[in-house]
């Protein structure tokens, strides 16, 4: 049971999130203020919700503007957009936390040495010959790895063959097949194109001042799978602030300023990730005049 909004229905909040951290009433009190008139079911728990299907489709659109911001009021919504609005909050809150329990068994599931390389291809620390003009060009190329050519240990090659080599053992593993293959060779592609659209955050890196929906560090662990890096204190190209640090003005919130540096509401990272692409920041900035 989730703890009540002390807003109720006449919340103002606009952060889907908040929707699936405390409870609000469904049910439309006021006379002639709802248009649908099926069902008046009072909305109890989420489990209720889970469960319940409801067969009159509310178009998202109407609800949200983009993945988790709303575009008008809890007050001013029906009944079946409150239900549905409480549903999608409950779902992508969901999907956030998925993501997040992948990444922690995806680092739990690599041995230390494999994660260390993974880590220097992720990087950008290991090129293999060509591959940095490869990804600043536009077209796709392809770098044929075998096995028996003797790299250099340590080598980018020599590192995405081995990488290679045991996801294709791990996908093996536990089937009749495990020992019938062998990896003798691995084809190295690199589009840029789709380099670029994988990365939502790459090139970007993210300070944040206050408390948010997840914890700083699940927020940057976020980030950091989706591409972007941490900046320090002084050195960032986007800033993650709560309504309450903006307001009084953080110091972190004043380096941005002074450099002219995007001030951003949490639902910027949290959108760009589901929508799997950079959402113009500049929809999600704080006015910095006020
Ligand atoms: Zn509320």
């Amino acid at each position: 049971m989730l703890p009540p909004c002390k807003y109720g229905a006449s919340c103002y909040r606009k952060n889907l999130l908040h929707f699936a951290e405390y409870s609000h009433p469904t049910s439309i009190t006021k006379a002639g203020d709802s248009d649908s008139g099926n069902d008046t079911d009072v909305y109890s728990s989420d489990e209720d919700d889970k469960k319940k299907k409801s067969d009159k489709k509310v178009a998202v659109g109407d609800i949200l503007k983009r993945g988790m911001s709303l575009v008008k009021t809890y007050s001013q919504m029906t009944e079946d957009e409150r239900k549905e609005l409480i549903k999608k909050a409950f779902e992508a809150k969901q999907k956030l936390q998925k993501e997040l329990e992948e990444t922690k068994d995806e680092i739990k599931k690599k041995d230390q040495a494999l994660e260390k390389l993974q880590k220097q291809v992720n990087t950008g620390m290991l090129l293999v010959d060509g591959e940095k003009e490869a990804l600043e060009g536009k077209k796709t190329v392809y770098f044929p790895l075998s096995a028996e050519r003797d790299y250099k240990e340590g080598s980018a090659a020599q590192t995405h063959f081995r990488l290679a080599e045991s996801q294709f053992y791990r996908l093996l593993s536990g089937t009749s097949y495990s020992s019938q293959y062998r990896v003798d060779k691995v084809e190295y592609v690199i589009n840029p194109e789709l380099v670029k659209r994988f990365k939502v955050f790459s090139g970007y890196s993210f300070q944040f001042t206050g408390t948010f929906s997840f914890t700083q560090a699940e927020m940057m662990k976020l980030i950091k799978k989706h591409g972007g890096t941490q900046g320090t204190a002084a050195a960032f190209n986007i800033l993650v602030a709560s309504p309450d640090e903006f307001s009084i003005k953080t110091n972190k919130c004043c380096t941005a300023i002074k450099k002219g540096l995007p001030i951003v509401v949490e639902m910027y990272v949290y959108d760009a990730i589901l929508n799997k692409k950079a959402t113009k920041y500049s929809d999600y900035e704080y006015d910095k005049d006020s």
